[in-house]
């Protein structure tokens, strides 16, 4: 697809990005651009282009503000040392993106284009993908009604965006286990919901559990899915694994209620590269409980594209708390691996980086 390419007359000066890059913080900072695609029923994807970053007007009555039609996808692009700027497995998410268009009633976008949007933003911002240590240029695709009609149906007219917002290392360096908040008032999905699409209510039912966690001292909240024995979904933004003393990795299956992480499959996929045995299964909050007092499971970790891997120390049930297993060897090592692929120091056997 043709891009027109419309840079910004009065961009960032050098010294305030390089102010920006010192210290980036996560999502509070944007590039001088952004890629943006219109839609409509009748002549399909057209008008692409990269224009310079600032407000958009939308109309009051565009359905995306009432209906909440809208998804959005996540990834990051990172600086190796040959120069280039990489990212992780855009393809996953382009496809992701369709799944979850395909759930809201939005339109499909070719995965070439979805990617290639990406590439025409950072032709235009690549001095904006930091260079410290776990940093990273967080890319954040979306796409959202804007037909103005307040009748309930798929809106006619459709628009996706790309825009970056430089990102610093979320954990410090140092890898330390969060505190889970085990969520038994709020449920995030249910069997024919909308738990697998990336799409913004999804995030909007999260908040208030999010508040009830960080209340009880809790960094993330896990939600269970109350019509099958308390089996565990995942966290408010992240899939977790368990690891048990015999060498398997266990996790819950995709049955439609839980966001299919890429970091997910990549941490399956190097856990059967390290010959583990890796189960995607029903497992109850019951099977956390007894295992990690018995000692089978011996590491709980979580993972997506944010944080990419973190130990889950404590896990509090109300008044109960499981017991932390702390970081163990297993979450240590894939983590490193993931994170050396990403960052271009180990090398990539599955081909998982494009540069951009
Ligand atoms: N679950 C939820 C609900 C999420 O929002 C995310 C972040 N996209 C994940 C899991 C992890 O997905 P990924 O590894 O693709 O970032």
């Amino acid at each position: 697809m043709q891009f027109d390419v419309l840079t910004h007359p009065t961009p960032t000066s050098e010294q305030r990005r390089a102010e920006i890059l010192a210290d980036p913080g996560f999502g509070v900072n944007f590039t001088d651009h952004t890629a943006v695609i219109d839609w409509t029923a009748q002549n399909g994807w057209q008008n692409a282009r990269v224009e310079p970053y600032g407000p958009i007007s939308l109309d009051p009555a565009a359905a995306v503000l009432h209906y909440a039609q809208e998804i959005f996808e996540g990834m990051k692009a990172y600086r190796h040392s040959d120069g280039g700027v990489y990212t992780f497995r855009p393809f996953a998410n382009a496809a992701r993106m369709n799944k979850s268009a395909v759930r809201m009633a939005l339109p499909e976008l070719d995965e070439k284009v979805f990617v290639q949007a990406l590439e025409e933003l950072l032709a235009q911002d690549k001095e904006w993908v930091p260079t410290g240590e776990g940093e990273a240029l967080y890319l954040r695709p979306f796409m959202f009604a804007t037909e103005a009609f307040l009748g309930v149906r798929a809106a006619k007219e459709v628009t996706f965006r790309v825009i970056a917002s430089p990102a610093g290392n979320y954990f410090g360096g140092e890898l330390k286990p969060v505190r889970i908040w085990v969520s038994r008032d709020f449920a995030r999905a249910a069997p024919g919901g909308t738990g697998d699409a990336k799409t913004g209510g999804n995030y909007a039912a999260s908040l208030l559990p999010q508040q009830q966690a960080a209340q009880k001292g809790c960094d993330q909240v896990l939600f269970l899915d109350p019509l099958h024995d308390n089996a565990i979904e995942e966290l408010g933004g992240m899939n977790v694994f368990l690891v048990t003393s015999d060498n398997r990795l266990l996790t819950p299956a995709l049955t439609g209620t839980i966001l299919e992480g890429i970091t997910r499959d990549s941490v399956i996929q190097l856990a059967k590269d390290r010959g583990m045995q890796v189960e995607e299964r029903r497992i109850t909050l019951d099977e956390w409980d007894r295992g990690v007092t018995d000692g089978t499971i011996t590491e709980v970790f979580a993972c997506g594209t944010a944080a990419v891997i973190t130990p889950i120390g404590e896990l509090i049930d109300g008044e109960k708390t499981i017991a932390s297993t702390g970081t163990g060897e297993v979450t240590q090592a894939i983590r490193d691996e993931l994170l050396g692929i990403q960052l271009g120091t180990v090398e990539d056997r599955h081909g998982w980086m494009h540069k951009l």
